[in-house]
């Protein structure tokens, strides 16, 4: 799971990420993690003329949420520094007293920005692959499932005597997608087990799930589906299945420049 990587990263580390995901985010950094001195300041960054002073908190022994003891005086270190914002940046979350905390600051002016661990694993995926590789290893793997349970679709395999979940890390490997031509002539997307649908692709042109998680092979496969769907007669669910097809893989989508399907 992605929250295991992050663990592994040490405090500097965090900072270091940090830094990158800022940037990313559109922050200039003002002051880095290198040059922070060690009186509660990791780092300065700015966006749209708004200085903010950066707390990075990485609590990856004990997992525990920030709580206000760990962020005393914020106020006066925000002051201190010529800023006139915060950001909270936790590899876990804030406790709700330290949420109150930051509610309070900003009916004083101060601007907080909140940047937990949920956030991140958001942002994330929308990096870039040479970025996450200095913090990672093998991103492809661990990509898998940055999608947060509670929000994640399956995919089912089309065959009603599986229904197996295609994009299923044990699954993807064994699956694939492609079409086939009914009696009428309406062609059929296709998704489902090599083994249970495979044999119905009538039509040359598939794809195996494992290629078009790369966004590279997805685009090649995207032009293919269109080019198949101007030469045939697509059959009324055809697009309904391209549509279920594409939101799965976004789910395990690899971004682009995190390596190549071989
Ligand atoms: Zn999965
Ligand atoms: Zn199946």
């Amino acid at each position: 799971m992605y929250q295991e990587e992050i663990c592994r990263l040490s405090p500097n580390e965090w900072e270091w990420f940090a830094q990158d995901v800022l940037f990313h985010l559109g922050f200039m950094i003002h002051v880095g993690p290198s040059e922070g001195t060690d009186d509660g300041l990791d780092m300065i960054v700015e966006r749209e003329k708004t200085k903010y002073l950066v707390s990075c908190k990485h609590n990856h022994k004990s997992r525990k949420n920030v709580g206000v003891r760990e962020e005393s005086d914020i106020r006066d270190r925000v002051a201190q520094h010529n800023c006139e914002g915060f950001i909270a940046f936790y590899s876990v979350g804030a406790t709700t007293a330290l949420k109150r905390k930051f509610i309070s600051l900003e009916e004083a002016g101060i601007g907080v920005i909140e940047i937990y661990l949920d956030n991140i694993l958001d942002i994330i995926p929308t990096m870039l692959g040479f970025t996450l590789q200095k913090y990672f290893q093998r991103p492809q793997e661990i990509h898998h499932h940055v999608v947060q349970s509670c929000s994640y679709k399956p995919l089912k395999c089309m065959s009603e005597a599986c229904e197996k979940d295609i994009v299923s890390k044990e699954r993807i490997p064994l699956s694939l997608a492609g079409f086939c031509i009914d009696d009428e002539g309406f062609i059929h997307l296709i998704y489902g087990c090599k083994s249970c649908v495979g044999y119905c692709c009538s039509h040359p042109c598939w794809a195996e799930i494992g290629q078009i998680r790369y966004i590279e092979q997805m685009l090649i496969w995207r032009s293919i589906v269109d080019e198949v769907a101007i030469q045939n007669k697509p059959a009324t669910n055809f697009y309904k299945h391209w549509a279920q097809l594409q939101e799965a893989i976004l789910q395990i989508q690899v971004p682009q420049g995190w390596g190549r399907w071989i």
